[in-house]
C-alpha cells in the first residue's frame, strides 16, 4: 500500500461487479493529509462493532480532486439504531430518511444507512406479501440512489480501497457531471438535484454529460413545484459556497435563474436579458468574504437580490407621493411576498433585509444629526457594505462612499469638521440648549 491511498482497480467487492476503471488511470489517490480524522475513526468503530463502514459522497469526491472536504458522510450497513448504539454521542434526526449525526469533539459526522434504491420494491413472497418493508438496502442500491455518479464513490479509509458501482471515477477525470440513471425520471423525483447540478459544476468546474443536460433542460420547470423553504436552503448553499458568481451565471444559462427568482424575471428574461449589477456584485463581494475566510450573512444576499425590484417599486411610490419610508417598506412588503412563491424568506432574514435598506437610505441622506447614530447602529456595516455595492453598481456616488469610509477611521476633531461640512451641517444651529444631565445619571 502506497502511502497515498488509492482506488484499486479491482474492488474488494468484485461480487457487485463495481465499474472497471480505465488501465491508464492508475492515480486515483487520495493524501492522507487531507483525511478528517474524526471521520476516520467513526468509520474505525463501526467497523470494529461488526459493521460494514465507508466514506461516501462530496467528502470523496473533494478527496480525489485534491480539495479539502466540506464535511463527511458515511455510510454504513447499520441502522441507525444500531448506529446510535455504537457511540455516546449520536443522535437519530429526521423522520423519512432517519440519519445519525456522530459528535466527535466539535464535528459532526453524518451516518447514512444504506438504501434501497428509488422505485425498488421491497422483498415479497410469491403470494405478493411484503415480508420485509425497511428502507434499507445495501452498497450497490445505496450508489444508484444517490444524484451524480461522482457523488458515488465509497473509500474506506482504513484499508485505501475505493469502490465505484457507477462509474464515477471516470467522469471525475473527465470532469464530467452525470446522473445516476434514467435523467429524466431521476430530475423529476427531486427537482432540487437541478440545483445541486448547478452547484457542482460552478464549485468544481465540471460539465454535463449530454444526456443529464437535456434532460435538466426539460425538466427545469418542475423546479416550481420544489417547497419554497427547501428552496431557500439550497439558494444558500448556491450562493454561500464560494463560487456564487459562477453558479449565478450557469443559472442563468440554463433559464433557472428567473425560477428562483421570478421578481428578476423583468431584468432576466428575453433575449438579452442580463444579471442586475447589483446582483453580480454581491456574488463577487460574497465569493471574496468566503475566500478570506469572513462571515457572510442570508439578508445581505437578498438585499441585493430583491433590490432591483424593490427600488423600482419604491421609485414609482415615491413618484406618486409618498414618504420614503412608507415608500420602502410598501415595496419591500410586496417584492418580499412575491418571492416567497418560489424561495421563502423566513422573516429573521427579510426584517434584516429591510433594516439594511432602510439604514442605507439615510447613509445616502447623510443627515448631520443622524450621523453618529447611523455609525453605532449594529446594522452599519451591513448597510454600508450594501452602499458600496450600489456605488459599483453605479447607483451611488462615489464621494458619498468614500465619506462614510473615512468617517469611520477618523479621529474625533475631523469627524467634527466632516460633519459641519456636510451641506446643512455647521450652519444650522442647534434650536435646543443641551439637555443639563439629570442627578442621578
Ligand atoms: P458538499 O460538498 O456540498 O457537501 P455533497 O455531495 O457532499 O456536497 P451533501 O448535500 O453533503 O452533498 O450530500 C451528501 C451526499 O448525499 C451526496 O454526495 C449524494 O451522494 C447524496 N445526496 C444528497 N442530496 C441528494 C439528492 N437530492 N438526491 C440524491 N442523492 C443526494
Ligand atoms: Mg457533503
Amino acid at each position: 500500500m502506497n502511502m497515498a491511498g488509492s482506488i484499486p482497480r479491482n474492488s474488494r467487492m468484485s461480487d457487485r461487479s463495481p465499474a472497471a476503471y480505465p488501465d491508464s488511470d492508475p492515480d486515483h489517490t487520495i493524501d492522507p493529509a487531507l483525511l478528517d480524522p474524526a471521520a476516520v475513526d467513526v468509520t474505525r468503530q463501526l467497523q470494529e462493532a461488526g459493521y460494514e463502514a465507508l466514506l461516501v459522497g462530496g467528502c470523496v469526491r473533494d478527496l480525489l480532486l485534491g480539495m479539502s472536504p466540506k464535511d463527511y458522510d458515511v455510510a454504513t450497513d447499520a441502522t441507525p439504531e444500531q448506529v446510535a448504539r455504537v457511540f455516546r454521542r449520536a443522535r437519530i434526526i429526521g423522520r423519512r430518511f432517519r440519519i445519525v449525526h456522530v459528535r466527535v469533539g466539535r464535528e459532526v459526522i453524518e451516518v447514512t444507512t444504506f438504501r434501497r434504491a428509488p422505485g425498488e420494491e421491497p422483498p415479497q413472497t410469491e403470494h405478493g406479501r411484503i415480508l420485509s418493508d425497511n428502507e434499507w438496502g445495501d452498497l450497490d442500491s445505496d450508489a444508484q440512489r444517490r444524484d451524480f455518479t461522482i457523488n458515488a464513490l465509497y473509500y474506506d479509509p482504513l484499508t485505501n480501497e475505493g469502490i465505484d458501482h457507477v462509474d464515477g471515477l471516470s467522469d471525475l477525470e473527465n470532469r464530467v457531471l452525470r446522473i445516476i440513471g434514467d435523467p429524466h425520471r431521476r430530475f423529476a423525483e427531486d427537482p432540487v438535484r437541478m440545483v445541486r447540478a448547478i452547484r457542482f459544476m460552478a464549485k468544481l468546474d465540471f460539465v454535463l454529460a449530454p444526456d443529464t443536460a437535456k434532460a435538466l433542460a426539460d425538466c427545469r420547470h418542475l423546479l416550481g413545484g420544489v417547497p419554497p423553504a427547501r428552496m431557500f436552503d439550497e439558494v444558500l448553499k448556491l450562493f454561500h459556497h464560494g463560487h456564487g458568481e459562477r453558479a449565478a451565471e450557469l443559472l442563468h444559462a440554463h433559464g433557472m435563474l428567473s425560477i428562483l427568482f421570478p421578481v428578476l424575471s423583468p431584468w432576466l428574461d428575453g433575449e438579452d436579458g442580463a444579471i442586475p449589477s447589483i446582483v453580480v456584485q454581491a456574488l463577487r463581494n460574497t465569493d471574496r468574504r468566503v475566500r478570506d475566510g469572513k462571515a457572510v450573512i442570508a439578508p445581505f444576499l437578498f438585499a441585493a437580490f430583491l433590490w432591483p425590484p424593490v427600488s423600482k417599486r419604491f421609485e414609482s411610490l415615491r413618484a406618486d407621493g409618498k414618504p420614503a419610508i412608507e415608500a420602502l417598506h410598501r415595496a419591500c412588503d410586496h417584492v418580499v411576498a412575491q418571492e416567497c412563491t418560489a424561495v421563502s424568506v423566513p422573516r429573521r432574514v427579510s426584517s434584516v433585509v429591510r433594516e439594511i435598506w432602510e439604514l442605507e437610505q439615510r447613509l445616502g441622506e447623510r443627515h448631520p444629526r443622524a450621523v453618529r447614530g447611523l455609525l453605532e447602529n449594529r446594522r452599519f456595516r451591513a448597510a454600508y457594505d450594501f452602499m458600496l455595492l450600489r456605488r459599483d453598481a453605479g447607483e451611488r456616488e462615489a464621494e458619498l462612499c468614500e465619506w462614510w469610509t473615512r468617517i469611520q477611521e477618523a479621529p474625533e476633531a475631523e469627524v467634527v469638521e466632516m460633519i459641519s461640512a456636510v451641506p446643512g451641517g455647521g450652519r444650522r444651529r442647534r434650536s435646543r440648549r443641551p439637555r443639563k444631565r439629570r442627578a442621578n445619571q
